[in-house]
Formats: C-alpha cells, sequence, structure tokens
C-alpha cells in the first residue's frame, strides 16, 4: 500500500463541552476520556476518585447493567473540550492552505450527531470564528503575500444537497443537475461567484448560511438535515511562466449523523433520513476505500460524493473532524461517530 496514500486522510476528533440539558441531568456521566493528543478512551468505566473524595456513590448504579466497552481508540488528533477553533485551525487547516496553494485540491468535513458541534467547529460565531473563516483568512494572506510571483483568480460557490438534490444557496435556485463530463462531474448552470477579499469571502458564506434549509425535527430544533458545501475554486497563474492550474478548497458541514430511526419522522421527514444515511454512507464508503488504498471508489453512490469526487482521494488532502458529545446522553450517537471516524482512519 503507497505509504502516501495514508496520509491524505487525516480523521481528528473534538469533544465538546457539556451543554446545560446535559449538565442539568444528574444520571448521566463522561463517557469520552481523552487520554492524550491522539487517544481516547470510550466509555471508560465510572471514576473512582470521585466517589472517594464525595464518600458515597453518587449514582445509581445497576448490576444488570452491560460491562463498560472501555475502547482506546486512535486517530490523527484529538481536542479536548478546552481547545479552541483556533486550535484546530493551525493545526488541522493551515497546512491545508499551503497545500492548496501547493496545487493540491484540499476537502475539510465535519461530521458528528445534530448537537455535537459540526456548526461551531466549521462557523462557530462572532465572538469565535469557526474554521472557515480563520482558514479563509489565512488563505487571503498567503495569497497577498505571493501576489508579486502568482496571479490569483478566487471563486466561490455554495451549495446544499438536500434530499438528493443540489441547490445553490448563493442564488437560491435549482434544484441543479449534476453531469459528468471528461473533467468530472459538472454542476450544470453553476457560475461562480469572483471574490477579491476575504471580507468578500466571508459576506458570501453569510448569505449562503442564511439560505440553508432548517427544519426542526424531535431530535433538536436546530437540526440540520442537508449538507452544505462551501468550496473556494482557485485559479493560480505563475506569471513568469504564465502557466495555469486550479484548485479547490472545500468545507462541508454535513448533515447531523443520527439515524434516521431516531428522529420520529415520518413522511417527508422519513425520506430526508433515508438520503442524509445515503449521502453519508456513500462518503463514508468512498474514504474507507480510500484509505485502503483500493482503485474503485464508488463516488456515483450519491450526490454529494458526486459534487466531491475531485476533492477527496488521488492528489487531494482531505480532514475529517468528528465532533461528539462527553455526556453518556448521547451514547449512541457518540459511539456511531467514533466508529464511522476510525472506519475512516483504518488503514
Ligand atoms: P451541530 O451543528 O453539530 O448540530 P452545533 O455546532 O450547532 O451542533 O452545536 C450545538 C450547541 O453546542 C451550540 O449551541 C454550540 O454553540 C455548542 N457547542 C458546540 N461545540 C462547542 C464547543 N466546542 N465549545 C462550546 N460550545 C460548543
Ligand atoms: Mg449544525
Amino acid at each position: 500500500m503507497p505509504a502516501e496514500q495514508h496520509t491524505n486522510i487525516k480523521v481528528a476528533v473534538r469533544v465538546r463541552p457539556y451543554n446545560s440539558r446535559e449538565l442539568e441531568n444528574h444520571n448521566q456521566r463522561c463517557i469520552v476520556k481523552v487520554m492524550d493528543r491522539s487517544a481516547l478512551l470510550f466509555d471508560p468505566d465510572e471514576e473512582d476518585d470521585e466517589f472517594f473524595f464525595q464518600g458515597t456513590k453518587q449514582h445509581y448504579r445497576d448490576i444488570t447493567k452491560k460491562m463498560n466497552k472501555k475502547l482506546t481508540m486512535d486517530f490523527d488528533r484529538v481536542f479536548d473540550i478546552d481547545n479552541t477553533n483556533q486550535d484546530l485551525f493551525e493545526e488541522c487547516t493551515a497546512p491545508l492552505v499551503d497545500a492548496v496553494l501547493n496545487g493540491y485540491n484540499c476537502s475539510v468535513f465535519v461530521y458528528g450527531a445534530t448537537g455535537a458541534g459540526k456548526t461551531f467547529t466549521m462557523l462557530g460565531s462572532e465572538a469565535c470564528p469557526g474554521l472557515t473563516f480563520l482558514t479563509m483568512r489565512d488563505l487571503f494572506e498567503k495569497i497577498q503575500m505571493q501576489n508579486d510571483v502568482r496571479k490569483f483568480d478566487v471563486g466561490v460557490s455554495y451549495l446544499e444537497v438536500y434530499n438528493e438534490q443540489v441547490m445553490n444557496l448563493l442564488t437560491k435556485t435549482g434544484p441543479m443537475k449534476l453531469r459528468e463530463d471528461a473533467n468530472g462531474v459538472v454542476v450544470s448552470g453553476l457560475r461562480l461567484t469572483p471574490i477579491y477579499s476575504a471580507e468578500e469571502l466571508l459576506k458570501m458564506l453569510a448569505l449562503g448560511n442564511s439560505n440553508r434549509t432548517q427544519h426542526p425535527t424531535d431530535a433538536n430544533a436546530e437540526s440540520s438535515r442537508s449538507h452544505a458545501i462551501f468550496q473556494v475554486h482557485i485559479r493560480i497563474t505563475e506569471r513568469k511562466t504564465d502557466t495555469k492550474r486550479t484548485v479547490k478548497l472545500s468545507m462541508i458541514d454535513l448533515a447531523g449523523s443520527e439515524r434516521a430511526a431516531s428522529t420520529k419522522g415520518i413522511g417527508v421527514r422519513f425520506k430526508e433520513g433515508a438520503s442524509i444515511n445515503k449521502s453519508l454512507l456513500a462518503l463514508g464508503n468512498c474514504i474507507n476505500k480510500l484509505a485502503d488504498g483500493l482503485k474503485h471508489i464508488p463516488y456515483r453512490d450519491s450526490n454529494l460524493t458526486r459534487i466531491l469526487k475531485d476533492s477527496l482521494g488521488g492528489n487531494c488532502r482531505t480532514l475529517m473532524v468528528a465532533n461528539v458529545s462527553m455526556s453518556s446522553l448521547t451514547y449512541e450517537d457518540t459511539y456511531n461517530t467514533l466508529k464511522y471516524a476510525s472506519r475512516a482512519k483504518k488503514i
């Protein structure tokens, strides 16, 4: 297996702090213990020292309860609750900006159940800007620094895959058709919006976000059932030789990975769930096969993977950030997310 292949997909796990609902629940416990920079322990035994210092056992222990899994899992990087978006940027996406400017297509995915912290990681807030802001600012700074030797033409697109339909979030139009041509998959009628500064680019991001499909479900009022694909297309022209090449940086806020069965949806909701799983499943399959160094990659299995065909595998750099809560209240989601992430990590 070519060594180069493995290093092209990096998998990071990010653990978020308890939210207020989790804090208020006294029957929950911590099920993700970060061991070091690259390992975590899933479902550890309950902390003995907690009981020792408090003199009594606080938790009701059910003797019929299953054994704790105590699974040690390794990733390229594990970020604990005190790590910031800036930490993730510096360690994970700043190197991708360099890779993009060196001619590699790069993609960043945030994966996880609804409420696990995907959007916080990708978009963040005014006070704590997320990976997209930090990465785009860095990209434009680096472009500026190289401006006398290279010319850069930058354009953005922002697409949403919702129910396997592709919508243009910048123009609020669609569904758009995908077609294959000699260069790969093309989104019919997609025009890139030209961009001259980081500010302009962030304005486009905000515009697209305001057009995202948000459907409240029983699982979480802020649940997002769509995949949002923000792409920066860069044409790099070497001033001396006039040689040109085009690269792409894609940042993808995936739909919640919780199974359709766990949201009490019927009818349209159920269909959403089914196709979200289709895209996530297809993405997982593609990433697994890439990690295994296989030749045939099933990009055609979903619209998400078709759109990202030229940004996954081969000469691309991929980062997957798997977001989890550390609370036992989301035990199944966390377990499934970690399993998905470690399959992506599997070599
Ligand atoms: P998702 O997009 O995966 O559904 P969100 O990113 O919307 O989840 O996160 C759910 C809630 O948790 C939000 O209120 C968010 O601000 C908060 N949150 C998520 N991750 C963190 C974190 N690392 N630190 C602090 N708050 C977080
Ligand atoms: Mg979200």
